[in-house]
């Protein structure tokens, strides 16, 4: 078997007992399989080995490989989980089917106007800094609730859940607590929260879909 897939099953396999050990119902979870730096022969057999939701962090590097996968796999679902410039939002609306880093009004002012303009509509998650980190994208927690208001209310923008990339030096743990509960304040039923490192705790936290790159498809 392909490193690739026996890595893949060993994650459904983990996602399935973290979910059992949650409480939580059997397929609560989404993989997001993130497959940023690897090349369309590398994907090819996880798609083939049954995985469909995919995550990537450039718009420019996600046009170079997935419009031909998705083209041969109708039921792919195409996540960005990397920081969105407002120049690129036209692509961005065009290419991806979830979009996790919405951030800051411009974004989602050019978001709206991409969605009225192509007729499609991504679904649609903010990002929270939930260490409140200079160099990070993301709102500040403090400002969370308000931001997906705003973007409900002035830029007609229906967002469905939250994303956090937590500091790499902390217990993750009090991060997705946080996300956890900024969600429930502001209505939203999604989180997008945990990586190859953490998955199984953000499932503990609630995490509705984890991000996983190196676990699957080796080190970057
Ligand atoms: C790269 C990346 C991941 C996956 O990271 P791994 O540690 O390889 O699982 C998850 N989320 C975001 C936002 C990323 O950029």
């Amino acid at each position: 078997m392909n490193d690739a897939v026996a890595r893949l099953e060993q994650v459904r396999d983990n996602i399935a007992s973290a979910e059992r050990e949650a409480g939580r119902a059997s397929g609560a979870v989404t993989l997001v399989a993130v497959s940023k730096t690897f090349d369309s022969d590398a994907i090819a057999p996880v798609i083939e080995a049954g995985q469909r939701v995919f995550g990537e962090n450039r718009v420019q590097e996600a046009q170079g490989k997935w419009p031909a996968l998705k083209a041969a796999h109708a039921d792919i679902e195409l996540h960005l989980i990397g920081p969105l410039q407002s120049n690129k939002a036209k692509e961005a609306v065009a290419l991806f089917d979830v979009i996790e880093t919405v951030d800051r009004e411009k974004i989602a002012a050019e978001l709206a106007k991409e969605i009225a303009r192509q007729g499609k509509a991504p679904r649609l998650y903010v990002q929270v800094n939930t260490g409140s980190e200079p160099q990070k994208a993301g709102v500040d927690p403090r400002e969370a609730t308000a931001f997906v208001n705003r973007c409900r209310d002035m830029h007609g923008l229906a967002i469905e859940g939250l994303m956090c990339i937590p500091p790499v030096d902390e217990n993750p743990g009090p991060h997705f607590a946080l996300l956890e509960k900024l969600a429930r304040e502001a209505g939203l039923e999604k989180l997008s929260m945990g990586m190859s490192s953490d998955y199984e705790l953000a499932i503990a936290f609630g995490a509705t879909s984890v991000r996983v790159g190196s676990a699957i498809f080796g080190a970057r």
